[in-house]
Formats: C-alpha cells, sequence, structure tokens
C-alpha cells in the first residue's frame, strides 16, 4: 500500500532546529486529522544515541519499548503527544550491522553486497514498514546532518529512490536552511541556502519547499531572490523565525500556507479541524501565560548545555503551564554548588545523571534540601542521592554511598541492579524502558496519582539497596512505590518535609503540553507553597 511522506533535509549547518519543524509540520497534518508520525534519521556510526555525551549531543530520550534515541523523538512525542517505538530512530549502525548479518547468513547468497541496493533497499524498507504497521497518512521523515556530510549521502539516495518510485503527489522534500543576517548591512543572505540547495541537487533532489530559519521574519524580496535561485515557488519559501515558545512554530508556519501548500502538492483534501486547533492555541497560549515566576535549580553535571536536560525542562514548564505559573530554571554545575544560594529557590529538582563526578555537590544538596524543607524531587541518579543524603544523615549509615560512586564504601545503600552482575557491554545494557510500578495506599505518591498502578520508563543501572529497608523505615522514610513483585524500590517519600520525593523512574518522558505528569505537577505546587 502507498503512503505519503515528507522527507525533511537541512543545509547550511547543524542545530537550526529542524527536529521542532519536523514536529511542527507533523502537529499540522496532525490538526488536518491526518494519522501522522516522525522518523529520525541519524547518519552517526553509533548504535544508538544511550553512549554519547548529552553535553556535545543532548539528552538520551527513552521510549516506552527502552530505546535510547535522539533528543529529537522526544520532541516528536511532545509536539504529537504520541508515544514512539525506538524503531523510529534509525541510524547507519542498526543499517549496517542489520546487512553485514544477513550477509552472514547467507541471505544476498551469490551477490555482491553494496551500498546501493542493500543498504539503501534496508534503508527504505525501515521506513516504508513503519507507515505501513501504523497505517499512516504521511510519514514525516528528518534526515539528521547537513546536506553534503559524506555519512548521509546512502540516506538521502534512499529518499530519492522513494520519490522516483512513488512519485510527486506522494512524496515531498522540505529542506530546512540558515539564512544569517549581516548585523553591519542588517541583510538576509541567501548564498549559503543557495550553496546547500545546488548541494541536494547534485545528488537527485529538488526541494519542494524550503524552510529558512532566519532571526527576523524573512522579507518578501529575501524570499524572491531564494525562489528565483532555487526553483522553488516564492509560496513555498517559509520564514521560520526566532520565536519565545516553539509550540507557536505550527503556527507560524500554517499561516504562511504551509498546511494548504502540502495538501495540494499531495492532492489531498485539507479537513481541517477547528476543534483541534482551538485545543492546540489554547495548550500553546498557556505556556504563554502566567502570573507569577517560580524559582527552580537543577543541579548537575551537564549544564553547559541546557538540552541535555531538555525533557525534565519542558516537563517542569508544561507542570508550571497547568498551574498558571511560569517557572525560571537555573542550572547549576554539580561541580560548583553553592548551597547557600539554594535557599532563594522554591524548588530543587536533581536529575538523571552518572558518575563520580559532580555527586558530592548532589549529596550535599538534597541534604541541604531535606534539612531547609525545600521541595526536593529527585528523578534517578536525585532519587539514588537522596537516599544516600537520608543515610548519611538521618540513618547515621557511616559513609553510605552508592556503589556506582565508591565500590568499598561500608553502606552500599544504593548498588548495582543484580541482573547486571555479568553485563560488560556498556551499549544497550541499563534497564530500560517501561515498567510497571505498584503505589502504596495512604501515601502522598498516592494522593498524587490516584492509581493503585503506574507505568513509567526507566534507564539505571543501580537501584536502592534493600537490606537497607528497616533502617530507612525506622529513620521515618516511607517506601511508596515498588516494582517486580516488589523486588524493586521506585518511590521514596519523606512525610516530615513539605516535599522530599525521589523517584527512580523518569516521569520527564511523559510529559506533554497540556498533559503534565502528576509528580511533577506536585512538586511544583509544593514550590508554589
Ligand atoms: N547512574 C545511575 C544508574 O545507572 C542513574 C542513572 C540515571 O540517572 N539515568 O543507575
Amino acid at each position: 500500500m502507498k503512503h505519503k511522506f515528507i522527507f525533511i533535509t537541512g543545509g547550511v549547518m547543524s542545530g537550526l532546529g529542524k527536529g521542532v519543524i519536523t514536529a511542527s509540520i507533523a502537529k499540522l497534518l496532525q490538526l488536518s486529522n491526518q494519522n501522522v508520525s516522525c522518523i529520525k534519521i541519524d547518519p552517526y556510526l553509533n548504535y544508538d544515541a544511550g553512549t554519547m555525551n548529552p553535553i556535545t549531543h543532548g539528552e538520551v530520550f527513552v521510549t516506552k519499548d527502552g530505546g535510547e534515541c535522539d533528543m529529537d523523538i522526544g520532541n516528536y512525542e511532545r509536539f504529537l503527544n504520541k508515544d514512539m517505538s525506538r524503531s523510529h530512530n534509525i541510524t547507519t549502525a542498526q543499517i549496517y550491522s542489520h546487512v553485514i548479518e544477513s550477509e552472514r547468513q547467507g541471505k544476498y547468497l551469490g551477490a555482491c553486497v553494496q551500498i546501493i541496493p542493500h543498504i539503501t533497499d534496508e534503508i527504505k524498507n525501515r521506513i516504508k514498514k513503519i507507515s505501513n504497521d501504523e497505517k499512516l497518512d504521511v510519514t514525516v521523515v528528518e534526515c539528521g546532518g547537513t546536506v553534503g556530510d559524506i555519512e548521509s549521502l546512502p540516506f538521502l539516495e534512499s529518499l530519492r529512490q522513494i520519490k522516483a518510485e512513488f512519485g510527486n503527489t506522494w512524496v515531498l522534500f522540505i529542506h530546512v536552511t540558515l539564512i544569517p543576517s549581516l548585523d553591519v548591512v542588517n541583510e538576509q543572505k541567501t548564498k549559503p541556502t543557495q550553496h546547500s540547495v545546488q548541494e541536494l541537487r547534485k545528488i537527485g533532489i529538488q526541494p519542494d519547499m524550503i524552510i529558512g530559519r532566519c532571526e527576523k521574519p524573512l522579507l518578501e524580496k529575501t524570499k524572491k531572490k531564494i525562489a528565483l535561485f532555487t526553483n522553488v515557488n516564492v509560496d513555498d519559501v517559509i520564514s521560520c523565525h526566532d520565536v519565545k515558545s516553539i509550540f507557536s512554530i505550527p503556527k507560524i508556519l500554517s499561516k504562511q500556507g504551509v498546511t494548504k501548500s502540502i495538501f495540494q502538492k499531495f492532492n489531498k483534501i485539507n479537513i481541517y479541524n477547528n476543534t483541534k486547533w482551538n485545543k492546540w492555541n489554547s495548550i500553546v497560549r498557556s505556556l504563554q501565560e502566567s502570573n507569577k515566576t517560580i524559582k527552580i535549580a537543577m543541579i548537575g553535571k551537564y549544564v553547559s548545555l541546557s538540552d541535555s536536560y531538555v525533557s525534565v525542562v519542558h516537563a517542569l514548564k508544561h507542570s508550571g503551564a497547568s498551574l498558571q505559573k511560569a517557572i525560571s530554571i537555573d542550572l547549576i554545575d554539580s561541580e560548583n554548588v553553592n548551597l547557600n544560594k539554594l535557599s532563594s529557590f522554591d524548588g530543587i529538582l536533581i536529575p538523571g545523571g552518572f558518575g563520580i563526578r559532580g555527586s558530592k555537590g548532589i549529596i550535599e544538596t538534597a541534604k541541604y534540601a531535606y534539612k531547609k524543607n525545600i521541595p526536593y524531587l529527585g528523578i534517578c541518579f536525585g532519587f539514588q542521592l537522596a537516599i544516600v543524603a537520608f543515610g548519611l544523615h538521618c540513618c547515621k549509615l557511616e559513609d553510605a554511598n552508592s556503589t556506582e560512586i565508591c565500590t568499598a564504601t561500608k553502606n552500599p545503600v544504593v548498588d548495582l541492579l543484580p541482573e547486571q552482575n555479568d553485563v560488560s557491554k556498556v551499549g544497550g545494557s541499563l534497564r530500560l524502558g517501561s515498567n510497571t510500578i505498584t503505589i502504596k495506599k495512604n501515601t502522598s505518591t498516592y494522593e498524587i496519582y490516584k492509581m493503585n498502578e503506574i507505568i513509567k520508563r526507566h534507564r539505571h543501572r543501580y537501584e536502592f539497596n534493600k537490606n537497607y529497608l528497616d533502617i530507612y523505615e525506622k529513620n521515618g522514610l516511607v517506601f511508596s512505590g515498588e516494582s517486580d513483585n516488589g523486588r524493586r524500590i521506585e518511590v521514596i517519600e519523606d512525610p516530615t518535609n513539605k516535599f522530599f520525593v525521589g523517584v527512580q523512574f523518569h516521569p520527564e518522558f511523559d510529559s506533554r503540553p497540556g498533559f503534565p505528569e502528576n509528580i511533577i505537577s506536585a512538586f511544583i505546587r509544593a514550590a508554589i507553597l
């Protein structure tokens, strides 16, 4: 069966926000009643994003089925309010290892295995399979990187072939480029765009639409010039200028006729859905309007790039919006925490993290938040180090620590998951994806979720050591959530504090604009008080 496709390529440089533009285009189609989803192609040789440093590549987004994915998958899920599977993030490593494995199994017996057609066929099959399996009206595929990169060539070639196979009314190419403005002359420069479109044409791809990333709205004369040099209709040269909230981008694109043009090119009737648009507009408005700012300190070691914690940042804002509050987030380096300054914040959040560096600062922060009764939410690493802080401070457990930080600690209150003992491979080997958590009645966590069971995503190798359960309970800590038939602790809370909660799972991956995550909202409510 044939389905429609939109392929998004990038020009001039990376980091233009192609992921957000991809998600916004998919959103426009969704708001016109289309069953739509997105795929991200990452042409790098890592099998997945799990082993990459968040400081250079942004957060690792975890899907329900345990994929460690590029952060763009998070953008897609948030814009479309839809869960994606790991198959939506395709990398060079996945394609090559599959083809090489197939060759070893004799699947291509007799043939000389080549990039074209074997690698390109595998890429095309994966893309088509998703659109078939999910019965998508339109599949929006974002090709990571920049046109001209050697590593993206087989992917662009595959996309070109799909268009050749399906035809113009089935496949559209949208090219996202940078339109810089020179300060001195204040003129929008089109040359880099001209060159990157030439680069695309060289490999047989003519874009149907160009979206220019620019500081200020694209001027009519800039649009005309781009149209002239690129063979794109002037109405299909679209401005995507800087905005305060990324969620206003669908509207900016729609106002310039993007939805209309896509439907026309697809020979389809646009089923504009007023109710859906009104709902979306009010969500976007709520994210921008607020009557008071709540100050949150977020302490971690990847603070030099705010994208390292992008889902947590969004989740806090979704919760803030639902409570009519703006959220300001200070990212603080865990290696340089000034505890006294933390008292000026309404709440302290410790997100996920790994390794020794900065862990001392986090333990001190957790202890400080506890003592000063400042609302504290610890996520994963933040949960584990809150347990360490509680052990040291309240249970007086000498030298209490996580064995991730100190293997020889006298009191390993956080220890390796037993099934991890024999794991030697780093990639893809953590406890990953969704698991069911049972919530204990008569606890704050139960009040917050109002459910006996919740399903949440995970990404960890260490956990609370249950040998210490009694001593912690005697000292007042409540274990309010567990999983795997009680084998693992998932939630801790301290009833004597305003809000001192830790969760082993990652609530941030389930938060969506207009649909905030319960425990994050409870944290913000406590911070407002
Ligand atoms: N490093 C910790 C672990 O592996 C926490 C991981 C995380 O915060 N995602 O268990």
